[in-house]
């Protein structure tokens, strides 16, 4: 199977160009030339572990690779870095079910896809005989930094370089990011937010004399956003854990369809999750959770999107985005995969801010529902949480639970329903701690403690860590001097 650009079908290229190209070369995102279909049935894949599951989800869509290299990339990625044997958790709180994606070294779920994404992208090189480095590039709004760094840090012939914004980040996401050690890692903070190191990062992409540079110095860019249909697929794989342990625990029926809510910031998650109910997973409402930046919110009940409106900074900074990238795969997809009409789209973004879908595309979103949540709803929500269920959730779980509080409420809708917690609650500790109403804390530390102690559970190690280690990285740019920052960082020689 090859992968498309969904703004132009006749570029084509095969699962490993895609994954180490990471963008089209004409700006587009690396869509399967056709959704692969389930062909096993649902029930046949009862008692599968996590990698095993992994691998028969993955094998549609990475066709190139052989069954051991494939297998081999996933024993590498899901191992003992993960603090929990099952990887993925699932837990059930207030009548929904809670899927745990924040056990992975970087406590978000992040590390679900950028735990894979370096072996998928060296297996790819050795298939090719791509003899080049790599750079890869990386915009964050602070989990997808340090996932990233942790992911491709000391491997062979890969360096990395994460944009995040400057005072867009809590303070653990920050010190995770600028203690990291490893040669071949830059960290660069951006005054501007994260739809500015985003969009300047897919400016570097576009830029052909940086190209030539890089080429010049035999390196090949790439990306570890989700952008890249090698960081897409991994995501796929937990949407069908979830179901399969709700089945085997006969929480639900075969063949019974669940709701899915998803907390969305650049709309990858919840995109694999649109891809694992067209492969045949039994999905009935996909729920759109946003925090105050509620563009989609707006598009989903309306079908325009409109990014003129002030950008808010809040509790869930790794939401805080207007211009959802992957929302470019959905309107390929609604369109009935029209290249052209895609593309048009995603100009009228570009040069006027905002584009409508036609009513027939729109007619294509009903299995999405989408809804945002206040500031103090998303504290209200970690509060009455904790206080029914002794069950701590960070921000961006509490926006989904609230919006899926709030949908209950309103539709009447009783099927059984997973929402992705995507970080721990302990990395954002401050803001929980500040929803549980703790006060007089003296630092971000203190307040884990605290937390540590109500919960009865123990702060993870990666964060305990973090405190008194020295800050490494303390580049600071403009928005315009990105590319500089990038070629100081190549002729740095590292
Ligand atoms: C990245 C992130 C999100 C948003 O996920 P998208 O795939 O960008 O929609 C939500 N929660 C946390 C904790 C994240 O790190």
């Amino acid at each position: 199977m090859n992968y498309i650009s969904t703004r132009n079908k006749n570029i084509l290229k095969s699962p490993s160009q895609a994954i180490i190209q990471g963008i089209s070369e004409d700006g587009g995102l690396f869509v399967p030339e056709e959704m692969p279909i389930l062909k096993e049935s649902i029930d046949q894949l009862i008692g599968k572990g996590y990698k095993d599951l992994a691998f028969t989800i993955m094998k549609y869509f990475f066709t190139d690779f052989k069954e051991e290299e494939l297998r081999n990339c996933i024993d590498l990625a899901y191992n003992n870095k993960f603090d929990s044997e099952e990887i993925v958790p699932i837990v059930q709180r207030d009548g929904a079910f809670f899927l745990e994606l924040f056990h992975g070294p970087t406590l978000a779920f992040k590390d679900m896809a950028l735990s894979i994404l370096p072996h998928l992208i060296n297996t790819a090189l050795k298939k090719l005989s791509i003899d080049k480095k790599i750079l890869i590039l990386t915009a964050t709004s602070g989990d997808t930094g340090k996932a990233a760094l942790e992911g491709f840090s000391d491997v062979d012939n890969i360096k990395i370089m994460v944009f995040y914004p400057q005072d867009g980040v809590s303070q653990i996401q920050k010190l995770q990011m600028l203690t990291h050690q490893g040669d071949n890692t830059s960290v660069v903070g951006i005054n501007g937010n994260f739809d500015d190191a985003q969009n300047g990062v897919k400016n570097l992409f576009n830029d052909n004399n940086l190209k030539k540079e890089l080429s010049d110095n035999n390196i090949l860019l790439s990306s570890a956003n989700s952008i890249n249909i090698g960081r897409l697929v991994p995501q796929i794989v937990y949407y069908f854990y979830g179901y399969l342990n709700l089945l085997e625990n006969k929480e639900i029926k075969s063949g019974e369809k669940i709701n899915v809510v998803v907390p969305t910031g650049n709309f990858g998650n919840i995109l694999a999750a649109y891809y694992a109910k067209s492969m045949g997973l039994p999905i009935n409402k996909l729920i759109c959770a946003s925090n105050e930046n509620n563009v989609l919110t707006d598009f989903f009940n309306t079908g325009t999107y409109d990014i003129q409106r002030d950008f808010k900074m809040t509790s869930s900074p790794s939401m805080d985005i207007l211009i959802s990238s992957n929302l470019e795969r959905l309107i390929f997809e609604i369109s009935d995969r029209e290249d052209g009409l895609t593309k048009e789209l995603v100009n009228d973004l570009q040069v006027r801010k905002k584009y409508k879908i036609s009513p027939e595309m729109g007619e294509k979103l009903r299995d999405f529902y989408g809804d945002f949540a206040h500031e103090n709803q998303v504290e209200k929500s970690i509060a009455q949480l904790f206080k029914t269920s002794a069950y701590l959730i960070d921000t961006h779980t509490s926006v989904a639970y609230s919006v899926y509080k709030d949908y209950k409420e309103s539709t009447g809708d009783k099927s059984k329903t997973l929402i992705a917690s995507t970080a721990s609650p302990f990395k954002f500790g401050a803001s929980v701690g500040k929803a549980l109403g703790i006060k007089d804390i003296k630092d971000d530390f203190e307040m884990l403690e605290v937390l540590a102690r109500m919960s009865n559970s123990d702060i993870p190690e990666n964060i305990k860590d973090l405190k008194g280690k020295r800050i490494i990285h303390k580049n600071i740019c403009q928005k315009h001097e990105m590319k500089s920052m990038v070629e100081k960082f190549i002729g740095s020689g590292v």
